[in-house]
Order: structure tokens, then sequence, then C-alpha cells
């Protein structure tokens, strides 16, 4: 008797306090990316956000958008391109030769597009350019090659098919692209590229 029911959620965070430290750590994770040019200052600044991210997810997963989430997906793949533009940037003004810029620029574009909307992405597109201007044959045939960098990069940040799997683009010779999973035929889930998809493919 006289014994009251508990309110509901006796947790001492309130929803919207879990969900704004959620927020918080995405925001320093974008304010990371967005200033460092420095790629080893990146390198070694995104390992632990990402790691405070991933502890918060099983329990505030609701908080992450999925744009948040593709976003954290990409994080160990920008951290490995920040580290390798680290050693290819330094070689950079002794590279001689066409086949050897070649090489460079395939690399460099490559890593431009793991890159792609960070600060450090600024710093790969000037290497890119000192490049480019001293051997413009080698820039032209490295253009075809951007193309299947683009697709892989693309292929890395897809949806999983409805059936779990992964999604994988497909290019028949009738030309254009679409998604189709990669167990096909067993699952024969397509569905099309995005105009946004569409628009980075064709750079
Ligand atoms: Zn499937």
């Amino acid at each position: 008797m006289g014994i009251k029911p508990s309110p509901p959620g006796g947790c001492s965070d309130s929803p919207l306090r879990m969900s704004d430290e959620v927020r918080q750590s995405l925001d320093a994770l974008d304010a990371c990316l967005q200033e460092h040019r420095d790629a080893l200052v990146l390198a070694e600044a995104l390992p632990p956000l990402l790691a405070q991210l991933r502890a918060l997810y099983p329990v505030h997963r609701t908080a992450f958008s999925a744009a948040d989430i593709r976003l954290l997906k990409r994080i160990p793949a920008i951290v490995e391109a920040a580290e390798d533009f680290s050693d290819l940037a330094g070689d950079v003004p002794g590279v001689r030769g066409d086949g050897e810029i070649l090489s460079y620029l395939e690399a460099l574009q490559e890593l431009r597009v793991l890159l792609q909307g960070t600060a450090l992405e600024l710093r790969v597109r000037r290497e890119i350019r000192v490049l480019q201007q001293r051997a413009p044959g080698a820039a032209a045939r490295v253009k075809a090659a951007t193309r299947v960098h683009r697709l892989r990069a693309l292929e890395l940040q897809a949806w999983p098919c409805r059936c779990g799997e992964v999604m994988t683009l497909r290019q028949p010779k009738s030309g254009g692209q679409y998604w189709g999973c990669s167990t096909y035929p067993r699952c024969e889930y397509t569905h099309q590229l995005t105009d946004k998809q569409k628009a980075f493919l064709d750079g």
C-alpha cells in the first residue's frame, strides 16, 4: 500500500541528452574532416572519434541518420587514404617521366575519391594539378582510369541489398549502369543509381 509505480524510464540520462552526445561526437568528426589539411594529423584524429561513435551506436541507434552511418563506414578508408597521401605527397616533387607521373596521378586520383568532401581532398587536387601540368599526355590517360576508381568508391559506400548482401554496379553493354545484388541470379533485386551517384560517376 502507498507504493507508487516508478516513472517509466528511470535512467538518469534523458533521451535528449543521449542523442546530444551522439550529435556532439558527429559534429566533432565533421569538424575534423573539414579542418585538417595535414594528412597525418587527420589520420591520427579520426580513429578515437570513430571508436567513440561506435561505442555510442548500439545504445543510440536512432540518433544516427543513414548519412551518418555511411560517413562512419567511410572513416577507415579515409584514414588509410590520408596515410597513403602523406607518403605520396613527399615524393611528388621528385617524380619524373610520363610513366612515373601516370602511376602517381592514378594513385592520387584514387585517394581523391576516397577523401571526397574533406579538407585534405583540396590538397590532393593541388598535387594532381602540379603533376598534370608536368605531363599533359599522362593527364588524358588517367581520366579514363578515374571512372574505374569512382565506380569502386561508390561500391564501397553502397547500401546493402534488401537480402542483406552487397550490391554491385552493373554496366550493361547497352549503356548506363544500375545496382544489382552480388548474389545474382540467387537474388534478382536491382535499383537505379540516385542522381547524386550519377553526377559523382560522371565527375
Ligand atoms: Zn540481394
